[in-house]
């Protein structure tokens, strides 16, 4: 029997095994893929990781694909764009994961790999999964990082479904692209773009540009996202329109996928369960971004783990204190991304935009945590404020 079985390894999956099994635990990390393996990403993520996790630096070479300076942010007709200063990583998430995972094994966490959790059943004494191909696995506590789908989660009742407004339907594709033709759209600066609510529908569309690909995709909230393809189709042309993608592209390998956008789920633990990053829903509803909160959560989880396995305690009770401790750290930032969000999806963006593009501040506050480089993330306050401040000083100039 395992002290922890981890269903899934992505980065939160990894993270999480990678500190318990230095810490001596028996762990499994237990995924349906073998590694590497792709999942469909942006792979855009704050510059602060590498020093949160500071094993990831030395492996940098194996997944980094260059650092975006600038931020180019669209607004819903694309007539108003809003620049700023950023400090953005990208990644192909291959790559990344892979690392993640490999850091993982090599601190003894033994893998399971291209077997499916199908299903969970918790006893007073162990969990036990029950894994395609028939095999099945007990341990005395299960994490849950097994994304947005997650069997975990919808077996412990912790979160059934995702209603469709909840969930951000994206589409995705890493596109080839040489060096020539990344610097000349980009420039060395690897300029990233963002477009607000395209079509005027309540979502997003963005271009990370990395070392030999384009990332181009586009998420668009659940309840609206009939005919993504198409609508990604004419993002795509639009795109090569404006020169921001070669005529040539090959979008062949375009994928859809979900993420969660609306904020954390009510409750993270149950008996012998706890849940890390998509699972539960730990991704800013602002930008989608959910890799930095996955491993962050992790961490978090590794003492109360180490706690619970001292004094053989299992129970809801006894993992409480995990809640609060990614709450504690993160959980407000949801609350005013979720805000951000609402506002930026509303039929005032293109005025916002306006305004913004007045005021260099303003600029550098959106684009920064668009792209997750500031310390603090948004403050809704602050921009709220510093807009008044801007329409102010307009009204007193007339
Ligand atoms: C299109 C798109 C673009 C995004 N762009 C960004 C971005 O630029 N930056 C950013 O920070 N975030 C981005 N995100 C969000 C980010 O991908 C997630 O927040 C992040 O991957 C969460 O990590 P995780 O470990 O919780 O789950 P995941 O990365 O989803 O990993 C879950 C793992 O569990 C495995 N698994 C699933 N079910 C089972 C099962 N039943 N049995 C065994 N294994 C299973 C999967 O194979 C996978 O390896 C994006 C998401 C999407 C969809």
């Amino acid at each position: 029997m395992y002290d922890v079985a981890v269903i899934g390894a992505g980065p939160g999956g990894s993270t999480i095994s990678r500190y318990l099994a230095k810490a001596g635990l028996n762990i499994c990390l237990v995924d349906k893929d073998a590694f590497p393996r792709d999942k469909p990403c942006g792979g855009g993520f704050s510059q602060r990781i590498l020093d949160e996790f500071p094993y990831l630096r030395k492996r940098a070479d194996d997944f980094l694909k260059g650092i975006a300076k600038v931020g180019v942010l669209h607004s819903p007709n694309r007539r108003v764009i809003l620049e700023g200063k950023v400090d953005m990583a990208v990644t192909l998430r291959t790559d990344f994961d892979n690392v993640l995972f490999e850091c993982a094994i090599e601190q003894g966490a033994e893998p399971i790999v291209g077997l499916r959790a199908k299903s969970l059943r918790t006893t007073s004494d162990y969990s036990e999964v029950y894994l395609s191909g028939g095999k099945s696995i007990k341990a005395n506590l299960i994490v849950g990082a097994d994304g947005v789908t997650s069997m975990v989660a919808r077996n412990t009742g912790l979160n059934k479904r995702w209603p469709n407004s909840t969930v951000t339907a994206c589409r995705v594709v890493e596109v080839p692209a040489t060096n020539d033709e990344i610097i000349e759209r980009y420039t060395e600066q690897l300029h990233y773009h963002f477009f607000a609510n395209l079509g005027e529908l309540p979502g997003y569309a963005w271009i990370f540009p990395k070392r030999e690909t384009i990332n181009v995709g586009l998420g668009i909230v659940g309840t609206h996202a009939r005919g993504l393809p198409s609508i990604f189709n004419a993002f795509v042309k639009y795109l090569k329109k404006e020169n921001l993608l070669m005529e040539d592209s090959d979008l062949k390998k375009a994928k859809g996928a979900l993420v969660p956008t609306n904020g954390p789920i009510r409750r993270s633990y149950a008996n012998r369960c706890l849940l890390v990053g998509d699972s539960a829903g730990m991704v800013s509803p602002l930008t989608g971004g959910g890799i930095a909160y996955a491993m962050k959560a992790a961490r978090y989880a590794v003492p109360v783990i180490q706690t619970c396995i001292e004094n053989s305690d299992f129970t809801a009770t006894s993992l409480e204190d995990y809640e609060t401790a990614w709450r504690r750290a993160f959980g407000n930032e949801f609350k005013e991304q979720l805000l951000a969000q609402k506002i930026f999806t509303s039929p005032f963006t293109e005025v916002l935009f306006a305004i913004g593009s007045r005021d260099k501040k303003i600029q550098t506050m959106v684009s920064e945590s668009m792209a997750e480089s500031s310390e603090q993330g948004i403050s809704i306050t602050n921009l709220v404020a510093r807009t008044l401040l801007v329409c102010l000083k307009s009204a007193i100039r007339v």
